[in-house]
């Protein structure tokens, strides 16, 4: 029979009552194993309505209180490891290994969360004119909404809700529709760590539920993580219905290969950038640039390795790579290989044709891997999301930077050099948000943010870390006079108030 997902609102599963439904597919096998609820706007004020309620009395709990729940639910995450990765393999595709690894990462905002109270330390000066003193604190939102990508569907919600729920806020999360069932085990565990009732809810769904807490006038505020155009759209519509709004966008990362690299390491590091996940990751590299003379030498190290990778189910520990997430996507992935070679690429590996025996109808890709692209070339042009590799020649560091500062996309870049004086020059010149030096993938730590630039990210936060703490927050400044029963009354003065 097929397994059902339904909504958690209010502490309990909510049988979807719109009568509409998704596939939610195994890519390993193409078959449909579930079936998920696609929210009404009436069940999606439902879950806005229970956090509303919640809110009244999370708002004012002690810090004490949240961060116990959250060291619990902190341990129950830890123990459950396992079940979160395998229900993530399952709808996803991505080896078990992986998916562990996007648990491990979700439990560092977890952590961060759970020292909450450091972060909302306020600040107070004393005295700052006779007998007045003043108090700046951040005070949580209210309600606070989620929408969130298939590519990570632990680890993003865990970017956002732990945060938002420390600082006293209320959730509701509109996880993918494509891997709806590791939100709901999040929300089950979260309700066992003691949780009240409300304060964290999960609606699925697609548009529908999306317009209407980017409408709703009780949410608050919106974190997106997703495509572009998506992102885009969603910081226009929420900002426009008076929303807090950070909306994270697509990627084309991009790694500079200076002459003096040691390529070993780089090649090493641009095949498992590229190709882990399937290249279904924000932070993959998708296009290596290779200055001088050591473009054919550093091709030839990522071909070796690439095609050494064992691609299969995600459950089968001897996989490296998984299946992409869907069938029209695997097609659309294939297309750029298809017509590269048509838009002047070199292929050097073509992942096109690849099938895994026993399973012939899973959403299956090979490696791709293409060299001398020109910056004309779809392939390079768009978010691929898919495991190809695109390398581009240039003959100087200048001409690197320039290329990539020229892409619409700022979200993640890397150098590799044996020069600390080119590396400190990219990390100021680059138009990114993260930077890695020698480090294919800069996913930041959850005590420093993750953002990109331009087109990766709308709004002005970045996500988790200290610009977690300040989205999900807002300031207020408390000046206070207490006069000494001594003091002359000060009389009426119209004039505007000095600080003496
Ligand atoms: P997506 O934009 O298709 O979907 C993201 C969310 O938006 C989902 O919950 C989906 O249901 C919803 N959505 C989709 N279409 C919508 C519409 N027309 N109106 C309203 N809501 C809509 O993204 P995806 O395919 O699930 O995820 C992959 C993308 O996410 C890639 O572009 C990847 O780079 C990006 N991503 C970015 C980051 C980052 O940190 N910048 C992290 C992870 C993924």
């Amino acid at each position: 029979m097929t397994k059902i997902v339904n909504h958690w609102i209010g502490g309990k599963t909510v049988e979807g009552a719109s009568g509409t439904h998704g596939p939610v597919t195994n890519p390993a096998t193409g078959e449909v194993t579930t079936k998920v609820a696609f929210a009404s706007v009436e069940e999606v004020d439902a879950a806005v309505a229970a956090a509303k309620e919640a809110y009244l009395t999370w708002g004012q709990s002690s810090l004490a209180q949240r961060t116990s729940i959250l060291f619990k639910f902190r341990a129950l995450l830890d123990a459950n490891r396992d079940a979160i990765a395998e229900l993530i393999t399952a709808e996803h595709g991505k080896v078990h290994s992986d998916a562990l690894g996007e648990v491990a990462r979700g439990l560092e905002i977890v952590d961060l969360a759970c020292g909450i109270s450091v972060q909302l330390k306020g600040e107070l000066s004393t005295q700052v004119a006779s007998r007045v003193d003043v108090a700046s604190i951040r005070q949580p939102l209210g309600v606070v909404a989620g929408i969130t990508p298939f590519n990570f569907p632990a680890m993003v919600p865990m970017w956002m809700f732990p945060i938002a729920i420390a600082c006293g806020n209320t959730f509701v999360l509109k996880p993918s529709e494509k891997d709806p069932s590791a939100s709901l085990k999040i929300a089950e565990l979260l309700s066992e760590a003691g949780l009240p009732d409300g304060v964290f809810n999960v609606v699925h769904g697609d548009k529908v539920a999306v317009d209407r807490l980017l409408e709703h006038p009780d949410v608050k505020a919106v974190s997106f993580v997703g495509s572009t155009p998506i992102a885009r759209y969603i910081h226009t519509t929420a900002s426009a219905n008076g929303k807090r709004v950070q909306a994270l966008g697509g990627a084309k990362n991009h790694m500079l290969v200076l002459p003096d690299a040691d390529l070993d390491a780089a090649a090493d590091a641009a095949v498992s950038a590229a190709y882990g996940s399937a290249g279904e990751r924000c932070m993959a590299i998708s296009a290596v640039v290779a200055v001088g003379s050591i473009g054919d030498e550093l091709v030839e190290k990522i071909r070796e390795r690439a095609e050494k990778i064992k691609i299969g189910p995600g459950d089968d520990p001897a996989s490296e790579m998984g299946p992409l997430i869907t069938k029209v996507h695997r097609d659309k992935v294939a297309s750029y290989v298809e017509g590269a070679a048509a838009e002047g690429c070199e292929v050097i590996l073509d992942g096109t044709g690849y099938t895994v025996d026993g399973f012939e109808d899973g959403h299956w890709i090979g490696i791709s891997l293409l060299d001398k692209v020109p910056t004309s070339a779809k392939a390079y042009q768009d978010e691929i999301f898919g495991p190809v590799l695109t390398v581009l020649r240039t003959e100087t560091y200048e001409e690197a930077l320039d290329l990539i500062n020229a892409s619409p996309f700022g979200n993640g870049t890397a150098i590799f050099t044996r020069d600390g004086g080119a590396a400190r020059r990219f990390q100021l010149e680059v138009e990114a948000g993260m930077v890695g030096v020698n480090v294919p993938i800069p996913v930041p730590v959850g005590y420093h943010s993750f953002g990109g630039w331009k087109d990766s990210l709308f709004g002005d936060l970045h996500i988790y870390g200290n610009d977690g703490t300040h989205f999900y927050t807002r300031g207020k400044v408390v000046t206070t006079r207490w006069p000494d029963p001594a003091d002359a009354p000060a009389g009426v003065d119209l004039g505007f108030p000095r600080n003496h």
